[in-house]
């Protein structure tokens, strides 16, 4: 499912070059859960920026699905973003005007599908993330758990093979972070690969799995493989 071989990124600052990514390599197969920790500054943003499709390494290959994301032109890459991969970020980036259905049906305008279908389709990723009660509540309206679950629902509704979260119950408290854990595991045992970053011991261990991301150098958790 992804498979980077020694990815490199540098940022360019002035005449400056910074290192932040430096030889990653690492592979993930199609329904693992893997966790990804990782101090702040480590490079843990930059890696889910360049595995989601939202920028290009420096140097070294990438395959995601097989493709070689090297060679992908803006275009391909937002095509494979908008159906191959949910995105879920830690204060949610729901449209704060927006109802919960409207903000899940977002990435079916962007596919260009008629109203009629984004409504069925956006309901019932709200009714798989248990909001059926909450389709016509603005953000204002939604606890933080709550807000995370339409933007779970919103992520799931093109039905993407991978779910990159970046810390995802970072804004959370603990039992509603374990809530949106619970959904994660749910939603892996459907079959969905997920990738998540998190600073948090107890979060990482809903893991198959966990790597750690250290200066921008890669290494897997004691006790774990790689
Ligand atoms: P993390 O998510 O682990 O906290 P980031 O991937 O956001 O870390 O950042 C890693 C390093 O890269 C930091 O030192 C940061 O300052 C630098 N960095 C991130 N984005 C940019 C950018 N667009 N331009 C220059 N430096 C950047
Ligand atoms: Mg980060």
């Amino acid at each position: 499912m992804l498979e980077l071989k020694d990815i490199c990124k540098d940022y360019r600052q002035d005449k400056l070059v910074i290192p932040v990514l430096k030889n990653i390599s690492f592979e993930m197969e199609e329904g693992e859960y893997v966790a990804v920790m990782g101090p702040s500054g480590s490079g843990k943003t930059t890696l889910m920026n360049i595995i989601g499709c939202l920028d290009q390494a420096t140097s070294g290959t990438y395959l995601f699905d097989g493709e070689d994301m090297g060679s992908c032109t803006e275009n391909r890459m937002s095509d494979i973003r908008l159906s191959k991969i949910g995105f879920i970020f830690q204060n949610f980036e729901l449209l704060p005007r927006q109802s919960a259905i409207d903000n899940v049906s977002l990435p079916l305008i962007y596919k260009g599908m008629p109203k009629n279908d984004r409504k069925d389709l956006a309901s019932s990723a709200l009714e798989r993330v248990g909001l059926s009660d909450r389709v016509n509540f603005k953000p204002t309206q939604l606890s933080g758990g709550q807000k995370q679950r339409v933007a779970i629902a919103r992520a799931m509704v093109n039905h993407p093979k991978i779910l990159l979260a970046d810390e995802p119950t970072g804004a959370l408290d603990s039992t509603s972070g374990s809530q949106i854990m619970e959904l994660f595991q749910k939603l892996n045992e459907e079959g969905i690969s997920i990738l998540m970053i998190t600073h948090d011991q107890q979060i990482a261990s809903y893991a198959d799995r966990k790597i750690e991301i250290k200066d921008g150098v890669l290494s897997r958790k004691e006790g774990t493989v790689l």
